[in-house]
């Protein structure tokens, strides 16, 4: 990323995000009761509603509009108490009734934020930035949520004959309706993201508070969750917004990141050049590692929204709303405050534990079961837990309490945690049976210690012209000689001494 680090010293980049979350938590569709399901054959889950037949009347799903206050609680944003459907209109096959129910000028929610940290060295990329939190550099930053609307998704279309699906080419469009009417919420930040890597955190905390609200499975890569990147820049100083491109087909985490910092780099390059940019729709291509023009920018008057005389004006009972923030449970940024005040944690890895609410539930099970060990288990947890499949709290909770009495090495809590992945074997057992138990008997050790140190006569020359570090290696010979059941804390102190007394 040479090359944006370089486009970011004169240029400042502006990027906003809109975010559609399907709620697949969900059991009908918005406006109907058509079930939803990605894996029905083709236009099994439709009626008259989601067809678009004349005189077909739409009634709001109830559980998609808890959902939407709770999606907008969980981002700070104002919970509207009256709001209106409007119809948004095109013409496309994938939408029957040719307008897209969704909101006008008062969505939902309103005004809300989402606080991201940003590393010390992303935070590099953000010349001229002032705002730290921490002595190492790093920054928390405030971003805007504009609004969160309710709107409904569109038919799946298919084009066959062309090449890549695309409809250019291609002989015959087949139309699957079952998609048509899913509940869809956009999200829709103010443009205060300044570098990639902040929209990749926004996106990525956005991610864990919906999933935290059980309202979506968020997935990126299946397209559960979509996120388009608008991006312009503007000379460092200059106060005005440049003009924008929005950027499509960012299907995970990555692809939003480097599709945003291969953008910055083009407009730097056609402004740099003299030329200006285009407002345009872009498509991220992943394999080259480009963005190409999609589509130069309709207008929203080409839409003629207005509000939907088939949907009454919405009253959000108050009754409602507390409802809904009863069920919002604790969320990342909660909980891992929650960890650095409770357990002590350091602040890096109780994000880590508290990022992902499965992790964080494993955790906390962990904890109930030794409280005393939390500092190792969130070591556990954090460096070896993430490399196997399949082990329970009880196992985890074991294996603490082994490396705690220090009756093995981490290196082997790792071996005896790739032993029990998947399996109901309690790790002490395992230790047991293998003879992994270290060894604390220090008259053994020593000598074993003598041994080495008569075998490694350059290194203890070396330990006595003032090269102190070598006790590491003759620590790790006195573990290959003790077959790896010694002590390697214990092993240190006592060549210490030795090489210390001779
Ligand atoms: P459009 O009408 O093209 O959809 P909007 O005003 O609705 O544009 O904004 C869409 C998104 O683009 C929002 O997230 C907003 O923050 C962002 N945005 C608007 N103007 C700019 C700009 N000049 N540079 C970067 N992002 C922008
Ligand atoms: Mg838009
Ligand atoms: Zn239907």
């Amino acid at each position: 990323m040479r090359k944006l680090a370089k486009a970011l010293l004169d240029w400042e980049a502006v990027i906003g995000l809109e975010v559609h979350t399907e709620l697949t938590a969900l059991k009908t569709k918005m406006f109907c009761d058509c079930k939803l399901s990605h894996d029905d054959p083709p236009n099994t889950n439709v009626c008259p509603v989601c067809l678009g037949l004349p005189g077909a009347l739409p009634v709001p799903n109830s559980k998609a509009i808890e959902a939407i206050v709770m999606a907008g609680l969980s981002t700070n944003c104002q919970i509207q108490r009256r709001t209106l459907f409007y119809r948004k209109h095109y013409f496309y096959p994938d939408m029957a009734k040719n307008y897209q129910t969704t909101q006008g000028p008062v969505a939902f929610c309103m005004h809300g934020h989402l606080d991201v940290e940003v590393c010390a060295d992303a935070a590099k990329e953000r010349p001229g930035l002032t705002v730290c939190k921490d002595a190492d550099g790093s920054y928390v930053t405030t971003i805007r949520i504009l609004r969160i609307h309710m709107e409904e998704d569109a038919a799946k279309m298919v084009h066959v004959g062309g090449a890549e699906g695309r409809i250019g080419g291609a002989t015959q469009s087949l139309i699957d309706y079952n998609r048509c009417g899913t509940p869809l919420i956009e999200l829709v930040t103010q443009p205060d993201l300044r570098t990639p890597e902040e929209a990749r955190l926004f996106m990525e905390k956005l991610r864990q508070a919906f999933l935290a609200l059980g309202i979506s499975d968020c997935s990126l890569e299946k397209g559960s969750m979509r996120c388009d990147g608008n991006v312009s820049i503007r000379r460092r100083g200059a106060t005005e917004l440049g003009t924008k491109t929005e950027l499509k087909n960012l299907n995970s985490l990555k692809s939003l990141h480097d599709a945003l910092a291969y953008e910055i780099c083009r407009q730097a390059e056609v402004l740099e050049a003299g030329g200006t940019v285009r407002q345009e729709t872009r498509h991220w291509e992943p394999r080259k590692r480009r963005t190409v023009v999609m589509r130069v920018k309709e207008t929203a008057d080409d839409y003629r929204m207005y509000p939907d005389p088939d949907l009454a004006p919405f009253d959000l009972p108050e009754e409602l709303i507390e409802r809904c923030r009863a069920r919002v449970p604790e969320l990342p940024d909660a909980k891992r405050d929650r960890y650095v005040a409770d357990y002590g944690l350091k602040v890096a890895d109780a994000s880590k534990l508290a990022a992902d609410p499965a992790v964080a539930d494993f955790f906390q099970k962990v904890v109930a079961r030794e409280p005393e060990l939390v500092g190792t288990i969130a070591n556990v947890m954090i460096n070896l837990v993430p490399a196997v499949r399949q082990v329970t709290p009880a196992q985890v909770a074991d294996l603490s309490g082994l490396l705690a009495k220090e009756a093995i090495t981490f290196a082997q809590a790792r071996e005896v945690l790739q032993i029990v992945d998947g399996t109901d074997a309690n790790p002490s057992r395992v230790v047991d049976e293998r003879g992994m138990r270290q060894s604390t008997d220090v008259a053994a050790l020593a000598a074993i210690a003598d041994q080495v140190l008569l075998r490694c006569a350059g290194q203890v020359q070396q330990y006595r012209d003032g090269n102190k570090r070598v006790v590491g290696y003759l620590v790790g010979q006195c573990m290959k000689a003790a077959r790896g059941t010694g002590n390697p804390k214990l092993f240190g102190q006592i060549l210490n001494a030795k090489l210390e007394k001779e």
